[in-house]
């Protein structure tokens, strides 16, 4: 049986007719960036996530990039950012001249820890960056704390977690100053090429980031500020604008392939419950977690991932991988340790629980049109190597 990581073609399918007359549309019109279409999609994301302003912006990276040149981070500037992230929410950072100040992740999550955040804390940090990671919403009560006890503006990298809340009614980018999304074909909202847009419920910020993603431009050939080329195409916004209404049904068919997966692992014998946190023989397989925070909590997870952690993660990736099962390591090297960032000298030993997580973690196929059959070979193989 084959059972790729991700298989775009059949959500195309389910909707073909009405994506490709959007297309059309789109093509017959000529409007080919900006306009109509991507002002629909700034209405429905805004109102979809609960915040007054969308802007569309060219990826998530240009968002978060955005973002941080929105609150103006300048050269030495510190920045406060989980160590076990994509690499793009480290790397804008960078770009700008300021420092990432790299943070241990949360031993269910694996999001930054709260915990850690405070003592790193000084005169030069500017913002702290929560990554909602593989779709479950950072611990923002906490963060937010500190946040407003230093008077430092919070900036969600939601990438990963469209849809994904923190407690009822609190979407996952409306609880920062901004929210910076992304629609890499991947993501549980995914376009028909690059896009991403940012959230915000300031009046002043969305339109300094709508003259942002046009060169800062405002009247027409007149700077006050430089931005650059950020803005959104038609076409994509399109294909967004006809995917939106679909999206809570995918988030729900994702967890419920995450709850089978969980429960046949439990059955198989690979695994006692959810949340365990090391390995022994009666837990060969350690599940991800959905936490709830206090009681009347509904932390709602999207699984943008599904990530189990094993030992020999790669031979397992590679038996999975002969019986036809597509898996992917995200991420195999946190921050700490890139080659990129070794002038920070940073401190392997400061990150024990990510780097347990990039030693062992393994993304499973969770897209919504999977079907039971498919994961229950999966769970079967699993069992097979183990
Ligand atoms: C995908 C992703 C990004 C970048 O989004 P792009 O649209 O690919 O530029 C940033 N942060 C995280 C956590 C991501 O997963």
């Amino acid at each position: 049986m084959k059972v790729p990581l991700l298989d775009l073609k059949l959500q195309y399918q389910s909707l073909k007719s009405e994506i490709d007359n959007a297309l059309i549309k789109v093509a017959k019109s000529q409007m080919l960036i900006l306009g109509e279409e991507v002002e629909k999609l700034e209405n429905s994301i805004a109102g979809y996530v609960g915040t007054r302003y969308a802007v569309g912006v060219s990826s998530g990276t240009d968002a978060l990039l955005m973002a941080l040149m929105e609150i103006e981070i300048k050269p030495g500037d510190e920045v406060i950012l989980p160590t076990y992230s994509f690499f793009a929410t480290a790397g804008v950072v960078a770009r700008l001249g300021a420092i990432p100040v790299f943070v241990d992740s949360e031993t269910y999550t694996f999001n930054i820890n709260p915990d850690k955040i405070k003592p790193l804390i000084n005169a030069k940090t500017k913002v702290i960056i929560p990554v909602h990671l593989y779709g479950q919403s950072a611990a923002m009560d906490d963060i937010m704390k500190i946040a407003e006890e230093f008077g430092i503006p919070v900036i969600e990298d939601c990438a990963q977690a469209i849809g994904a809340t923190y407690s009822y009614g609190r979407n996952v980018g409306s609880i920062g100053l901004m929210g910076c999304f992304s629609f890499y074909p991947t993501k549980n909202l995914g376009a028909f090429g690059e896009g991403g847009i940012i959230t915000t419920n300031d009046e002043t910020l969305a339109n300094k980031l709508k003259q942002m993603r046009n060169h800062g431009m405002s009247p027409k050939y007149y700077h006050k500020f430089i931005g650059g080329n950020f803005r959104l195409d038609a076409i994509q916004a399109a294909v967004l604008n006809v995917k939106l209404p679909h999206l809570e049904k995918w988030h729900e068919a994702r967890r419920k392939n995450a709850n089978l997966y969980s429960r046949l692992f439990i059955e198989a014998g690979l695994s006692e419950r959810e949340g365990i946190t090391e390995f022994n023989t009666k837990n060969p397989v350690l599940l991800p977690k959905a936490v709830y925070r206090d009681s009347g909590q509904t932390n709602y997870h999207i699984y943008n991932q599904y990530i189990i952690r094993v030992d020999n993660r790669d031979s397992l990736r590679g038996y999975l991988g002969d019986h036809g099962i597509g898996t992917e390591i995200y991420y195999p090297v946190p921050f700490h340790r890139q080659e990129c960032f070794s002038y920070l000298d940073n401190k392997d030993e400061n990150f024990p629980v990510a780097n347990f997580v990039a030693e062992h973690s393994l993304a499973l196929p969770i897209y919504p049109e999977l079907s039971e059959e498919q994961i229950v070979y999966v769970v079967e193989k699993i069992k097979e190597f183990i």
